[in-house]
């Protein structure tokens, strides 16, 4: 699989996004109310470059030091970039994904909680959060368990004092992805959370349907990538 042309990216991003639009005028919602994040991890400067002349705003990584690599030229000289942390996040590159993102969609655990905090007081930047929900409870992966959603919730607003701003799921690789994100809503609600984190390249517009503020699109917007990462799904571990 090559590389994609800027022309391509260009016309795979309007057809995301015109898919996205009809999604959420059929479920009679605004399609202004859905954020799409460009998923650019493996892809080079050079194909987010695209995006952002193509008007894409929003992009999402799932590794700090990847990020950390591509993203502050790209910001200097973008200002309006809004970065997304959407993959598992260990306490000891907090530090560096509090000074480079924006926007954290992963969070999946007290310990982390807490070290987000402490990190976000220190460099003065209170970023918004989405709490990571394992609406599956596959045992491999990362996610607060679906009967935890409240008492983490409070931990993290009530003690800690973070922005929470919604929930983020991955659903199972082999399940109706429709479940989950209904499940995801559901808790959401429940919880007095409006964001709602979920759907990527196979089903984004299923999550627009079922309530999705932020989408997460990697493959259809910038093609196969040609290393394979791990889906964000596992391992956030290592702490
Ligand atoms: C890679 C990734 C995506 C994008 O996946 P595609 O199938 O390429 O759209 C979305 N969310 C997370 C957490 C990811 O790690």
């Amino acid at each position: 699989m090559s590389h994609l042309n800027a022309a391509e990216i260009a016309r795979n991003l309007d057809q995301v996004r015109a898919g996205i639009a009809a999604a959420a005028i059929n479920a009679k919602r605004a399609p202004g109310e859905v954020t799409l994040i460009a998923v650019s991890k493996t892809h080079g400067p050079e194909m987010i470059e695209a995006a952002l002349a193509a008007g894409q705003r929003h992009f999402g990584e799932n590794r700090v030091q990847e990020a950390a690599a591509k993203f502050p030229v790209l910001k200097a000289a973008n200002p309006d970039l809004v970065l997304h942390l959407i993959g598992p996040l260990q306490t000891n590159k907090v530090r560096d994904a509090v000074k480079i993102f924006d926007v954290i969609h992963a969070l999946d655990r007290a310990k982390l909680a807490v070290k987000l905090a402490e990190e976000m007081k220190v460099q003065n930047r209170r970023l918004p959060c989405f709490v990571q929900v394992n609406t599956g409870r596959e045992p491999q992966k990362a996610g607060v368990d679906p009967a935890e959603v409240a008492n983490f919730i409070s931990q993290c607003r009530d003690e800690l004092h973070l922005d929470i701003v919604g929930l983020m799921c991955i659903p199972p690789v082999d399940e109706e992805p429709a479940l989950h994100f209904a499940l995801l809503r559901e808790l959401a609600r429940d919880n007095g959370l409006t964001g709602l984190s979920m759907g990527m390249s196979a089903d984004a517009e299923v999550a627009v349907t079922f309530g999705a503020t932020h989408v997460r699109v990697g493959t259809a917007i910038f093609g196969v990538r040609e290393t394979p990462i791990d889906s964000g799904g596992q391992d956030s571990s290592g702490d």
